[in-house]
């Protein structure tokens, strides 16, 4: 039997008139009508010069028919390649070329600037607006519903995803279709997913979180889900009165959290709250927990393998931690420098293994043997410890690890106690080189206003708890911390902005 994606959900789908997606226009797309109309996609895709393992790429506003788009390229036996709508013409040429695509979809508003780096690497040019309106819409619209899904393999890929670049150049991610069902599926077990859930979606779809963990997840347990075009607090309250589940990143909670509305009441008809792609500070799970009742639970995972691990949804979701290992996935920790198993509970490097765990890095043949070993197990680049219950603590990036005097210090460590100082917002705590040290460690505070801090006063705050290697060498204070779209802290434009200045 076929393992396309795309075969794998038709097989699952046992309510054709039960509603995928619903849009805030009110727009309902029943799971039937999601067949046909990735049908009639599929047929334009081919008739543009679609073949198997021809990549899609897609830099669209969210949209249902972005949705389709990425099951008809799938269902095609084709590749989808989203990229993220924040990227820049230039950085769009990067991925164009690296990854070639017979097929590049834009917003119609770009097609111009677009032209010229499509026809350099010989990709066609089609438009597809957040109103679902362009190029390709047009191609569908007349096109048969009828499609012939095309057979793939377990590792056939199915996406190439791009990492979000929080610590340096994306890198092309090789998912295959059995990747993503299989993670599917474990969610679907884990979380207890039915098809009665309603999810608030207000992620972006060019990420796996929006759309893999979030979308997969619903269409392979026939739930539904209410497309927001993005993060709206005031929307979030209306859907929380009939929707069952929201998926965000922490910066949703923390804004949440700032919201009077929220309460054990406005958030009573919910049966979940999940957060991911950016650790959870303690204090938002405890302050979260209070107001509403609900215990926020945090899974983590990456573009590279899907998700992970999963605090439990029956045991105790404890705050600060990412959870137990999912079904299937096995994780371990190892010592960065020879690759050996620590003893349990020691910090190291972060090594996952399991079918949710990609091909390797798209034409990136010495970083895939690298990180992915021959024995399976892909080296995350993050690190942390596994406690005595078997939960993960992520203690933060191999990469934002400071080594001075010859110490490493984590810095998630440190944050933790800036971050509980009266008039401390948040922080970032990263190493600055530095010729006495090796490297300083630094700490980049945004103070609440009142009470109003200096300098001293945060080192006098941090003498009794931390040792005296691991406190700042030097504060500086910054209205915000810089983020990416993905609400990821950018430390490397940090060590940028503030190495100038020692
Ligand atoms: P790049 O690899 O290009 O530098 P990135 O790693 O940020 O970018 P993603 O694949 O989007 O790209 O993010 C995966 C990373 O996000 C993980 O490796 C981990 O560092 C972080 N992450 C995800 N979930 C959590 C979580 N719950 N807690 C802490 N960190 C998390
Ligand atoms: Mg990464």
């Amino acid at each position: 039997m076929s393992q396309n994606l795309f075969d794998r959900l038709e097989a699952s789908i046992t309510s054709p008139a039960a509603t995928a997606i619903e849009t805030l226009a009110g727009e309902r797309i029943s799971y039937g009508a999601l067949l046909a109309r990735t049908g009639q996609m599929a047929n334009a895709l081919v008739s543009l010069g679609l073949t198997p393992g021809g990549r899609v790429a897609v830099q669209i506003e969210k949209s249902v028919e972005g949705i389709i788009l990425y099951l008809a390229t799938v269902r095609a036996g084709g590749v989808f390649l989203p990229l993220n709508t924040g990227y820049t013409t230039a950085e769009i040429d990067y991925f164009v070329s690296d990854a070639e695509p017979v097929l590049l979809i834009c917003d119609p508003a770009k097609a111009g600037a677009m032209a010229e780096l499509a026809a350099k690497a010989g990709a066609r040019l089609l438009t597809l607006g957040a109103d679902g309106q362009g190029s390709l819409s047009d191609a569908a619209a007349p096109a048969d519903p009828a499609f012939a899904t095309v057979p793939r393999a377990d590792d056939d890929l199915a996406a190439l995803l791009y990492t979000s670049g929080t610590t340096g150049r994306s890198k092309g991610a090789m998912l295959t279709h059995n990747n993503l069902v299989s993670n599917a599926l474990t969610l679907r077990d884990t979380w207890a997913y039915t098809a009665d859930d309603v999810l608030i979606h207000a992620l972006p779809i060019f990420h796996t979180h929006g759309l893999f963990v979030a979308t997969n997840l619903t269409l392979f347990s026939g739930a539904s889900m209410i497309f927001l075009p993005k993060f709206d607090i005031d929307r979030i309250f209306e859907l929380m009165t009939r929707a069952t589940v929201l998926m965000g990143v922490p910066t949703f909670y923390v804004r949440l959290l700032e919201d009077d509305m929220l309460n054990c009441e406005t958030t009573a008809n919910m049966r979940l709250f999940i957060s991911g792609s950016a650790p959870l500070l303690a204090e938002t799970h405890r302050a979260w927990r209070a107001r509403t009742g609900h215990a926020i639970l945090e899974r983590y995972g990456m573009t590279e393998t899907n998700m992970n691990t999963s605090n439990p949804y029956k045991g105790e979701r404890v705050a600060g931690t990412v959870g137990l290992p999912l079904a299937g996935t096995e994780v371990i920790v190892t010592d960065p420098e020879t690759g050996a198993l620590l003893p349990a509970g020691e910090i190291g490097m972060i090594e996952v293994r399991g079918a949710n765990v990609f091909k390797g890095y798209w034409r990136m043949p010495e970083k895939t043997a690298a990180e992915l070993r021959e024995n399976g197990f892909f080296i995350t680049g993050d690190l942390g410890r596994i406690d005595a219950r078997g939960y993960v603590h992520i203690v933060g990036r191999g990469k934002d690890l400071i080594i001075t005097g010859g110490y490493n210090v984590y810095p998630k460590e440190i944050e933790a106690e800036i971050d509980e100082i009266p008039g401390v917002l948040e922080s970032a705590v990263i190493g600055i080189s530095d010729k006495d040290f090796g490297e300083a460690v630094t700490a980049v505070v945004v103070p609440t206003g009142s009470p109003r801090l200096s300098e001293a006063d945060i080192l006098q705050a941090l003498a009794p708890r931390l040792a005296r290697f691991k406190q700042p060498k030097h504060i500086h204070f910054v209205e915000e911390l810089p983020r990416n779209t993905m609400g990821k802290v950018q430390k490397n434009l940090l060590r940028d902005r503030f190495a100038a200045k020692l």
